[in-house]
């Protein structure tokens, strides 16, 4: 049992890919951050190299070689990430990485590296990659996690297995999180609801409560502006700014957690059968929902995501903020 939630085509697969002599070079886990991209790869890592497999295509999550990966920490396992403070993945630390594919492994039968996030490399980093696709070493192992695999280029997708993994559905991942996680049923629904579906996330938010009691101050400060005149709106700019902790990524949590509502809004406007995801705030979607037409959720909706492009490319996000709070509709 690889005790992950889910995926069962990608688990079977990998299974019979860790088995001598089905090994490839290079594969590809594609799918929704959160969804268990990096759990998958390691235990795929784990299947690989475990000591001790109860059976095949298994592994202990006991021996040493189990424990050390589980920890990060195995001789023969690299994980490249993006610098701190950067937003891309950069050709010099393609081209380190690739020093290091070409010695032999340590203990292993592979010298393994394990790409996260690699839609967030620089062209110039692809372009260095592809050489490890076309001529890998002969031991070596990589493995690349994306958001989908359009997002790559081509000559690199076509090179990998690829695995597309999907969110479960919220009720599947509602039954996980109390079965296997021991979280108590109202947490649970709101968690699944809140990662969509996917796990990993479900479980970051478990683990920071400070990120789901920031969901909700959020949430509250937009139930309370909508309220508000816009003398109202630009004080609360003003103290938000003024705010010691005040960050681009403050903002940017603030706008993408509104932009969560609004989708819930939209929803719930157009009967659609999808899961909301703001469960806690439910009657104030509702309450929204039934004050303001269609045009002007998507008017809104298009509104927030405009801004988090400006956040994105550094505009002052004062000003962002100011006109996004300006353009809301007033629903007294
Ligand atoms: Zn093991």
């Amino acid at each position: 049992m690889w005790n992950i939630l889910g995926h069962e085509t990608a688990i079977n697969y990998l299974q019979k890919h860790s088995q001598p002599g089905n090994t490839r070079h290079a594969y590809l886990i594609t799918g929704p951050g959160g969804v268990g991209r990096e759990t998958l790869a390691l235990a795929f890592v784990k299947a690989l190299n475990c000591q001790n497999p109860p059976s095949e295509g298994q592994f202990c999550d006991r021996c040493l070689a189990c424990r050390q990966i589980n920890e990060l920490r195995y001789p023969d396992l690299m994980i490249l990430r993006i610098n701190e403070g950067s937003k891309d993945l950069k050709i010099d630390q393609i081209r380190e990485m690739q020093q290091t594919l070409s010695l032999a492994p340590y203990q292993s039968n592979y010298r393994i590296v394990l790409i996260p996030n690699f839609q967030n490399a620089t062209i110039g980093a692809s372009n260095a990659l592809l050489k490890s696709l076309e001529e890998p070493p002969s031991r070596a192992l990589l493995i690349l996690t994306a958001d989908a695999k359009e997002s790559l280029l081509e000559t690199i997708s076509s090179r990998c297995e690829v695995l597309r993994l999907r969110p479960s559905s919220i009720q599947e991942l509602e039954r996980y999180l109390v079965e296997e996680k021991t979280i108590e049923n109202q947490l649970a629904k709101r968690l699944a609801h809140l990662a969509a579906g996917r796990v990993g996330r479900a479980l970051t938010l478990y683990e920071n409560p400070g990120e789901l009691e920031a969901y909700d101050e959020a949430l509250d400060d937009l139930a309370q502006l909508l309220q508000s005149n816009l003398r109202g709106r630009l004080q609360y700019i003003e103290k938000r700014q003024a705010k010691k902790t005040a960050s681009r990524e403050k903002f940017v949590f603030l706008v993408a957690t509104w932009l969560s509502f609004w989708r819930d809004v939209m929803i719930t406007r157009e009967n659609a059968r999808v899961p909301i995801v703001n469960l806690k705030q439910s009657d104030l979607v509702r309450e929204i929902a039934a004050l303001i037409d269609s045009n002007q959720v998507e008017t809104i909706l298009k509104l927030h995501e405009q801004s988090l492009g400006q956040l994105d490319v550094n505009v002052n996000p004062r000003l962002v903020i100011e006109n996004l709070l300006l353009q809301l509709p007033v629903t007294r």
